[in-house]
């Protein structure tokens, strides 16, 4: 049989239909209304190659140097050949074609999707390649399919499998074909409240087809539901200029004005408000977690397009929210109070406990490395253990499944860049690499920060690759506040500029410059200043070219001297007893401008190429006289400060307490550092887990100091930001909405619910200034 339909898909089934045809057959089977459609299974694609004779070919084609871009075009494009040039055998074609014939009419506009089986693959560029078609008919139906199979050989496909010695002909991808939904009306709904897990349901609802409110091109309605009555407590009416619909002979979609009479109409009856209330409740009962739900309501029925689940996480110091996981993987993905019941989560079998830095539930043999030259050792769904991560084991951590270390907070580098690169991480366990063993299976919560015994989370559901399990562009709640994205790896661009984010708050030239591999002066000996310039140039437009015209706040070099110690060229670091104390920021530019100057130069260059999106941020500021010194150094760069953005980070007491002279100094704002402001008004190492629990970036003494900083600002007319990593918290992001900050930039995995967070703060100020 080549084709199962989705009343017959279960989530077991994910083996034979992937992730996403698992996930709606498994909506299907719990009674809820999903489009009607079946899934070409992984088989007939693997049949189908086998029996056709193209599987050794399309494999050997494989065989080349994934770094030698030719050679990887050309194994796309013969992969590409052999699938959609090579004749699907008569019946199966016929028996796509008959099922089709059975969805609607006989002559519906289906959606055709990749779905990848996935196996245990966890690298998160793979899935996000596969191809989707929107509005397909008979006539392309089973070109459409085979178009899917070849996009399991895309380039960057090739490459990643390649890189990671996975073989290519381990994987499988099934299709998905699923009658459209020509929406009246669509939108989003949480079944429970996204930051504080109130039964109460957040419904987003606009005119036309979903992709408007999608595309943040037409804000949506908003209602605030309570789950028990289905009556609205709240609600704001959009001005709704816009809407996408779809002209129904050609299936093309097209943006038009809505008429005047619906613009402020209210998008949604209260019966409809009923119905996705109800809907609402049984997908949460199912999945036993709430929900993010993608829905669409045609000719009065309401359908459901897709769930996943939100992810609330309990923190010591309150609620901390992300969202992660799609709906197929609600049982293991995420790790809430409810999923947690699903979770083998009996205590006997806890080895160790840590902070849990970056969410999920991974199983993998333990890998000790206790110095860089283990990190080979390191392969694809490894979990490194380790005293603390440094830059050089990004690539590493990037094949790891997950990411365990001794030492280290939740500000640490570990906890930034696994969470940027969607690896689970439980950090500073006190003693993971002297008491688990190498090759140990383990599994680790990086919600709860648990490390056990043996294997926990199943193979298939572990991980989901990340561009898979979130939207490729969210729906984004018009918010007055700006809500950023922070970046740290370049690689994470990407999946930042896919949350829809107003930009990137802060970017992290650190680990362009460690992953070099040599500290700056070595790399420099060895290759020559303008290749330094050119490196920073080239990892620094990556992230201004994904997000253009957003603006991308870069950060000048901060990294301490531990950190550049490791690289080669480091032994000439001075040995400092407490780095983050020591010769880092602002304080090592001024004290080496020639250093600086390179930086200043990569700035100079791209703004004369043309990336005004950029703007320049200054680390680790005490007083004007700072800002002086390193303006005098800019113009001495060829930069016209007065022409260019560019402000300062407050992250020290002495510089918040200093903000009007900093500011008549002519910064365009100023960003708070929480990380270290933190740790520099509480006397608490960031970095050490035994004061853990004392850092507490919502002490009293921190929010007086931001507090009064961004009532200067305003006065002064100076913007204000946030780009430590409590601004992913919900009760900073009340704050300082509340104190009229000018953007938050959040961490990747909480832009979402951030965005979310400050539409509430921002309703409930217009509510009390009308009331
Ligand atoms: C901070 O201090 O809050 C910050 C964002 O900078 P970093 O974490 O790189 O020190
Ligand atoms: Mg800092």
């Amino acid at each position: 049989m080549a084709v199962l339909w989705l009343d017959d898909v279960r989530a077991a089934d994910i083996d034979t239909v992937g992730g996403k045809g698992a996930s709606l057959g498994e909506l299907t089977a719990a009674g809820l209304p999903v489009p009607p459609g079946f899934v070409v299974t992984a088989d007939t694609y693997r049949t189908f190659i086998e029996e056709a004779g193209i599987d050794e070919e399309l494999f050997e084609a494989m065989d080349i140097d994934p770094e030698d871009s030719k050679a990887l075009a050309a194994a796309h494009e013969r992969a590409h050949e052999l699938i959609t040039e090579t004749e699907l055998p008569e019946e199966v074609r016929e028996e796509i074609l008959e099922a089709y014939r059975s969805v609607g009419d006989g002559e519906a506009f289906v959606a055709v999707r990749s779905s990848a089986t996935a196996e245990d693959l966890p690298d998160a560029s793979f899935a996000g390649q596969q191809e989707t078609f929107l509005n397909v008919q008979a006539e392309k139906l089973v070109e459409r399919v085979k178009e899917c199979w070849a996009s399991l050989f895309s380039q960057r496909a090739i490459y990643y499998r390649t890189r990671q010695g996975f073989s290519h002909d381990k994987v499988d991808i099934a299709v998905v074909v699923q009658q459209m939904v020509d929406a009246e009306k669509s939108g989003v709904m949480f079944t429970s409240h996204p930051s504080t897990g109130e039964p109460r349901i957040i419904i987003e609802a606009a005119w036309g087809l979903g992709e408007a409110v999608v595309s943040g091109s037409v804000s949506p309605d908003n209602y605030v539901v309570d789950r028990d009555s289905a009556s609205v407590q709240e609600e704001t009416l959009a001005d709704k200029k816009l809407m996408m619909i779809k002209d129904s002979e050609t299936g093309e979609t097209s943006t038009v004005d809505v008429p005047d009479e619906k613009r402020t109409e209210r998008v949604l009856s209260d019966d409809e408000i009923e119905r996705l209330v109800e809907l609402g409740c049984e997908v949460e009962d199912h999945y036993e977690t709430p929900q993010d739900v993608e829905w669409a309501i045609y000719d009065g029925e309401v359908y459901m397009l897709q769930s996943r689940p939100i992810t609330t996480i309990s923190g010591s110091d309150g609620v901390e929210v992300a969202t992660d996981g799609d709906g197929v993987d609600a049982t293991t993905l995420s790790s809430n109070g409810n999923s947690g019941q699903k979770q083998s989560s009996s205590d006997g079998d806890t080895l160790l406990h840590g902070l849990g830095a970056s969410p999920g539930i991974v199983s993998g043999e333990a890998r000790i490395v206790t110095k860089l030259d283990q990190l080979d050792k390191v392969s694809e769904g490894d979990i490194i253990v380790t005293e603390m991560t440094m830059p050089d084991m990004v690539p590493a951590m990037k094949r790891a499944a997950g990411i365990v270390t001794d030492e280290g907070g939740m500000t640490s580098h570990a906890a930034i860049v696994s969470r940027e690169l969607g690896v689970p991480a439980v950090v500073g366990t006190g003693s993971a690499t002297r008491e688990l063993s190498d090759g140990q299976v383990i599994t680790i919560d990086g919600d709860k920060g648990t490390i056990q015994e043996g294997q926990k989370a199943k193979k298939e559901e572990q991980h989901e690759p990340v561009e898979e399990v979130r939207p490729k562009t969210p729906v984004k709640p018009m918010t007055a506040t700006e809500v950023k994205v922070n970046v740290s790896i370049p690689e994470a661009a990407e999946r930042a500029a896919a949350t829809g984010a107003d930009g990137v708050g802060l970017l992290r030239i650190e680990h362009m410059v460690l992953s070099l591999g040599k500290t700056p002066q070595k790399y420099i000996a060895d290759n020559g200043e303008k290749a330094y310039v050119d490196e920073l140039v080239e990892g620094i437009r990556g992230v201004a070219d994904e997000f253009y015209p957003r603006a991308v706040r870069v950060r000048t070099l901060d990294a301490p001297t531990d950190e550049f110690r490791q690289l080669e060229g480091g032994d000439g670091e001075p040995n400092e007893h407490n780095p983050m104390l020591g010769y880092r920021g602002i304080r090592r530019s001024l004290d080496t401008p020639e250093a600086f100057a390179h930086e200043l130069e990569a700035f100079r260059r791209l703004w004369e190429m043309g990336y005004d999106n950029v703007e320049l941020m200054l680390p680790l500021v005490n007083d004007a006289e700072d800002v002086y010194r390193a303006v005098q150094l800019m113009r001495e760069a060829g930069i016209d400060p007065e022409k260019r953005t560019w402000g300062v980070m407050i992250e020290t007491p002495a510089s918040a307490l200093s903000v009007r002279e900093l500011a008549e100094a002519g910064i365009d704002f100023a960003s708070f550092g929480t990380n270290d402001l933190t740790q520099y008004t509480l006397a608490v190492d960031r970095n050490n887990e035994n004061v853990a629990d004392r850092f507490d970036e919502l002490h009293p003494a921190v929010l007086e100091l931001i507090g009064s900083t961004i009532e200067t600002c305003r006065e002064l007319g100076v913007k204000t930001s946030i780009c430590g990593q409590a601004g992913s918290k919900p009760q900073m992001v009340q704050f300082l909405v509340n104190k009229g900050i000018t953007s938050i930039s959040a961490n990747i995995d909480a832009v979402r619910d951030v965005q979310h967070e400050v539409k509430r703060v921002e309703q409930k100020l217009m509510l009390d200034s009308v009331r």
